[in-house]
Order: structure tokens, then sequence, then C-alpha cells
């Protein structure tokens, strides 16, 4: 029996929906709009088309929102001189530095700047504590966040069920491991969290999962014969791979090799479509969460 396709890009929507309606219930009750400010270093593509799509997204949802873009050449110190003016800015409630920055720059450095409270991807060593520690308020990075609530809406609780994670960056792994490891409702996972460190025995932990959620960032790498029939399967990978019979010459597609691995799960997530708008949305929930909290204070 084939998998059912867990539809992100449905489930994307709903949840902006949601939070423009809350924005304008806020805006209603304080007459503040959530102000997010990107930061945009360089001329990279992909990071254009990224910060473009959350500019239109803020937008859509009844945002105020700039991007400062600056020129490659821009040196660590004034960049630290702008996150602090707007640190300081109380009409900006969400900051986002667009990564990757250039060589010359230290990216731990930027993003220790950024006011925790302000910092919406959740990258701040104070908001990457709080989670770890899961206490107080913190931000949590949006990818994982998103995968988060793609399975409570899909009525999928984690509670008490193995869940195996492949990869552990700091944007997506390790926070999606501790997401799911918090004492809380829809979390309570056992988790395991796996990397190359698995190297042949990857196969072993992966069809011990019930879920498994794949961000390696190496296309097809999570074949059928890896996962346990049933098993739903969260495909976090955005991989470019080449294909001739595309207009751009590329196509986008996973780190699960879907056509097998829909086969033996009973969900799945499709690229694109699946985790992919779930990032955006959790943007601008966070967003309005950063409002809610400085206009509280
Ligand atoms: P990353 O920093 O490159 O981390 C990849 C992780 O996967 C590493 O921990 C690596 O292990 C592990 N890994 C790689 N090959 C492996 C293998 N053969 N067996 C076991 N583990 C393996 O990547 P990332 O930033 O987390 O992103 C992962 C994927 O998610 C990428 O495709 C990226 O484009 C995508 N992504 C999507 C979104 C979205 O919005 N949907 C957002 C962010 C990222 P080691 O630590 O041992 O090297």
């Amino acid at each position: 029996m084939s998998a059912r396709i867990i539809d992100g890009k449905r489930i994307a929507e709903e949840s902006r929906a949601e939070t423009k309606l809350k924005a304008e219930a806020f805006f209603a009750r304080t007459g503040v709009r959530p102000r997010i400010v990107f930061i945009l270093v360089g001329e990279n593509p992909a990071s254009m088309v990224y910060v473009r799509n959350k500019g239109k997204a803020s937008e859509e949802a009844g945002f105020s929102h700039e991007t400062l873009s600056f020129p490659p050449t821009i040196s660590e110190n004034e960049l630290l001189d702008v996150i602090s003016s707007l640190n300081a800015d109380k009409n900006t409630h969400a900051l986002l530095c667009q990564l990757p920055l250039p060589k010359h720059i230290n990216e731990d450095r930027i993003l220790e700047a950024i006011a925790p409270e302000k910092d919406i991807d959740g990258f701040h060593p104070i908001n990457v504590g709080r989670l770890s520690i899961g206490r107080g308020e913190y931000f949590a990075p949006c990818t994982p966040s998103g995968v988060m609530v793609m399975l409570e809406r899909e009525k999928i609780d984690a509670g008490g069920k193995h869940v195996v994670v492949v990869g552990r960056s700091n944007i997506v792994g390790k926070p999606m491991a501790a997401l799911l490891a918090q004492k809380a409702p829809n979390a309570n996972a056992v988790v395991t969290l796996a990397h190359t460190g698995a190297g042949i025995r990857l196969k072993e932990f992966t069809l011990s999962a019930d879920i498994l959620i794949a961000a390696m960032g190496v296309p097809y790498a999570i074949t059928g014969d890896m996962v346990r029939p049933g098993a739903v399967v969260i495909d976090v990978g955005m991989n470019s791979i080449p294909d001739a019979t595309k207009k751009s010459g590329s196509r986008l597609t996973g780190d699960v090799d879907f056509e097998s691995v829909k086969e033996i799960a009973s969900a799945i997530t499709p690229v694109p479509g699946g985790v992919g708008p779930m990032t955006i949305a959790m943007v601008l929930y966070n967003a309005l969460t950063a409002a809610e909290r400085q206009v509280r204070s």
C-alpha cells in the first residue's frame, strides 16, 4: 500500500493564515505591527531568493518588513554596528541575517550579536541553550519547528515513539532532536541522532525508527530497504540535482528516495511541497511571537 502524502504546502498555508489573523488581532489590541528586518550581504542568488520569499510572506501576513542589502565588502565591524542599532530599535521585533556570509566575516560573531529576543532563527547560543534545557522563552530554528507543527497537524504523536533523526547540523538535526525529546505534548519521543559516524550501521538504526527524519543533504540517501514498514518518513533534504529536461537545467530533490520509500512508509513528505514551505511559515510565527513578547514586556 502506498503511503499517505503529507501536504506541507497546505499545512504551511493554514499556519500562515492563522499567523496573519493573530497579527491582525495583535495590531487591533496594541497598534503595533510585527516588524522584521532581513540582512542580506552580497549577491548569492539562493540567498536573494530566500530573502525575497521571506519578504513576500511578511507582506502577505501584514507585517512591516525591510531588507537591508550590503555589498560583500562590508566589514565585520560595520555589520556589527548595523545589528547593534537594530537591537536597540524598539520598532524592530525580529532580525534575520541570511547565511552564508562572506568568508572575511565571522558568522558566529554576527549570530551572537543579534539580541536573543529578536533572533527568530534561533541560532543565538542563549536560544540554543534554553531549547536544550527546555526552560524559559526561546526561539527554536524554523525548519525543525516546522516539522514539529507538521507532525502535530497531521496528528502524528511522537510521544513514546522511536524517532531517528539523520543529520546533526545546528540548523536542522540537533534542534530537531532537542525539540522531539522535550518533555512536552506532541514531543516526548525517544530520539536517536544519527550522522556519518553511524557508517554502515546507519540502516540498522533507520530500520528501528517509528518516525524517520532525514536531514543529510544527500540526494536519495534513504531507500525503501532502510525503512520499517508503516514508519512515518519526513524528508528535510533540499538538493539541487542536474536535470536536462528542466529549463533551469536542475531540479529539487530530497534525501529520501521517494518512489521506493512511499511503498513502505505509512506517511511521507514530498520534495518539493513537504517541509520546505513550513520553514517560511515558522519565520512568520516566530516574528509574531517576538513582537508579542517585546510589546508585552
Ligand atoms: P549539513 O550541515 O550539511 O549537515 C548534514 C548532516 O547529515 C551532517 O550532520 C552529516 O553528518 C549528516 N550526513 C551526511 N551524510 C550522511 C550519511 N551518509 N550518513 C549519515 N549521516 C550523514 O546540512 P543541513 O544544513 O542540516 O541540511 C540538511 C539538508 O536539509 C540539506 O539538503 C538542506 O538543503 C536541507 N534543508 C532544508 C531546509 C528546508 O527549509 N526544508 C532548511 C535547511 C536545510 P556529519 O555531521 O557526521 O558530517
